[in-house]
């Protein structure tokens, strides 16, 4: 009696082991949306999938799985009952004769999603359709900061209403006039008793050697419909620009193909103030290139000449970098400053082993403006000390170079 209890106990873990939680199967929360629900579904059957997983008997599993759990989630009435009675209820639910939600051989339900016939073709002469590259722009404080963001494509889609049959009702029958070759024979009369044989794509179906009595008022009978599909962008700290991120078999889809691959070119917008104050940062107008940043500082003749002067730059994640020079320090026009580690951050892929993070230099041109008006009197105050300067230890720099004083008249330069 008692073996027989333990046995009993034992089968109801077995169970309770075997049917692993719909929602954590999908990696989702119990309030997920039906977006949700598809993107998961998307993400991991093609994770899954036996062409992908040869061998691999754990994966085959799981591809099943997943589309079980996406079935049974992606329907209202039987997501209730999961939600209400898990498994078991869902057991009844197909014994009780049931409705039995949309039941899909997880090798179709793939082909819903990604076109062809459900597999990848590697070596099984599936047609691939062509791959797809956008463009996708994004600020320069991205690439420093990195980011997650969505982007939206239209692309071709295979039809869901129709499952990509193009039938209302899921009926296809073989065109009756090329008997589903797509092609007839012509035969031509090019004189008396001489006849020419064509081959010509059968008016009936179009080529297609099938014919649909109730087109799927969705897609018209087309099989596909136009739609925009969004995905996750994941922008790495310190991505180069032009970088290709692919996102696998996430191209036009078509029930002849499997789709192919999804190119984005992840490019930077021209700088331009955001809204918010941390897209307000000095940062913004850094220029980059490569590892490396640019930025042109401004200063006054008194500051480059004289010195005594701070600047705080907010870079492009907020922190600050601060530029000075104390009393007596010359900065001469367009000179460089190089501040190392100030720059972008280097993209993981292209760190040197062992280092976890580096970044490349900052690079400060100083640019100076001299002041093209001024207040009367002190134009008068600034002469008087040239002048006095000048008689006292002025130098002609025509005499310094060695230049001939007349017969030129020389207007001479001053060293002051
Ligand atoms: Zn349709
Ligand atoms: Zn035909």
């Amino acid at each position: 009696m008692l073996l027989r209890l333990l046995l009993f106990l034992g089968c109801m873990v077995m169970v309770a082991l075997c049917a692993e939680d719909f929602y954590k199967l999908l990696g989702l929360n119990k309030d997920a949306s039906e977006r949700e629900i598809k993107k998961a579904y998307r993400t991991l059957s093609k994770k899954y999938h036996p062409d992908k997983n040869p061998g691999d008997d754990t994966a085959h599993e799981k591809f099943v799985a997943v589309a079980e759990a996406y079935d049974i989630l992606i329907d209202e009435e039987t997501r209730r009952i999961y939600d209400q009675y898990g498994h078991e209820g869902i057991e009844q639910h197909k014994r009780g004769g049931g409705r039995p939600a949309q039941h899909h051989d997880p090798f179709d339900l793939f082909s819903r999603f990604f076109g062809g016939s459900g597999h990848f073709g590697h070596g099984g002469g599936e047609r691939r359709g062509p791959n797809m590259e956008v463009r996708v722009a994004v600020p320069l404080r991205d690439f420093y900061n990195g980011r997650t963001t969505e982007f939206t494509v239209e692309k071709q889609a295979v039809c869901s209403a129709c499952e990509g049959s193009g039938s209302e009702d899921g009926h296809v029958e073989t065109c009756d006039m090329c008997g589903g070759r797509g092609m007839v024979i012509q035969r031509q009369q090019l004189a008396p008793g001489l006849f020419q044989q064509v081959q010509t794509h059968c008016s009936k179906c179009g080529g297609k050697g099938k014919t649909i009595k109730h087109p799927c008022p969705v897609c018209g009978g087309s099989r596909v419909v136009r739609e925009p599909e969004t995905h996750e962008l994941h922008i790495e700290k310190g991505m180069p620009k032009g970088v290709r991120i692919t996102y696998e078999n996430e191209a036009d889809e078509s029930p002849d193909w499997v789709a192919g691959d999804l190119i984005v070119h992840l490019m930077e917008t021209d700088p331009h103030l955001g809204q918010q104050d941390h897209e307000r940062t000095d940062g913004t107008f850094f220029r980059r290139r490569g590892k490396d940043l640019f930025w042109r500082e401004v200063l006054s003749l008194r500051e480059a000449w004289m010195g005594d002067w701070t600047r705080n730059v907010t870079h492009l994640d907020g922190h600050i970098v601060q530029l000075s020079r104390k009393r007596g320090e010359v900065v001469q026009p367009n000179t460089v400053e190089v501040i190392e580690n100030e720059g972008m951050p280097i993209w993981h892929q292209q760190l040197p082993d062992g280092i976890d993070e580096a970044f490349g230099a900052l690079h400060v041109e100083y640019v100076v403006v001299l002041p093209d008006q001024m207040d009367k009197s002190m134009e008068k105050d600034f002469w008087s000390v040239w002048e006095k300067w000048r008689k006292k230890m002025g130098v002609s720099l025509d005499k310094e170079n060695g230049r001939p004083e007349g017969p030129m008249p020389s207007q001479g330069h001053d060293e002051l």
